[in-house]
């Protein structure tokens, strides 16, 4: 928990570094609550297309929870390849020998059903929902596309390799079993 908060804080500030606007009572607020990678819900200094794009940078490749999983793919010993932009959604990993495909999706950017990091801002909610709904609709379509060229798609969730990371041998049983591999 404590960690997580600093991971948060850090973004916040990098949020606030690019524009030297943000409400560090509101942020530090919302990182004691929620945790995770997501903005903090203050009133928008940004029109849309800005915030698409400040957005989108701290979204970005090599999350924690990315870094967590390559990390413990690697000590099982598998081969992978990272963010292959010629595959439909450029998948954050991919284990071309199993022909398998991992996505690691933020809860909140990627509306994790029912998880309880998959909140929407309080403002500006027509611009979130249209946003929500086309990140949605394009996982959607990259596992689609992917399923259909035989690859097997997996995906973890944040705040699955949140819990998971207190237990990493937990990490090792479910990606063995989601890629049929025998423990
Ligand atoms: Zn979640």
């Amino acid at each position: 928990m404590r960690r997580a908060q600093r991971v948060e804080r850090r973004r916040v500030r990098v949020v606030g570094g690019r524009t030297g606007q943000h409400q560090v009572t509101t942020s530090a607020q919302h990182a004691s609550t929620h945790p995770c990678n997501h903005p903090p819900p203050m009133t928008d200094v940004f029109s849309p297309a800005e915030r698409s794009r400040v957005m989108s940078r701290i979204r970005g490749r090599d999350t924690k929870p990315e870094l967590q999983i390559r990390s413990m793919l690697h000590r099982l010993g598998y081969r992978f390849r990272l963010h292959r932009r010629d595959l439909p959604g450029s998948p954050d990993i991919v284990l071309p020998k199993h022909r398998t495909v991992i996505f690691v999706h933020g809860c909140f950017w990627h509306r994790h059903p029912g998880c309880r990091y998959s909140t929407t801002p309080a403002t500006r909610a027509r611009f979130w929902r249209l946003k929500f709904e086309r990140n949605v609709e394009r996982d959607g379509e990259s596992t689609r596309s992917l399923r259909r060229a035989g690859w097997r798609v997996i995906t973890i969730w944040e705040c699955e390799v949140r819990k998971l990371a207190r237990h990493p041998e937990r990490i090792g049983r479910r990606l063995h079993r989601a890629l049929g591999v025998a423990d």
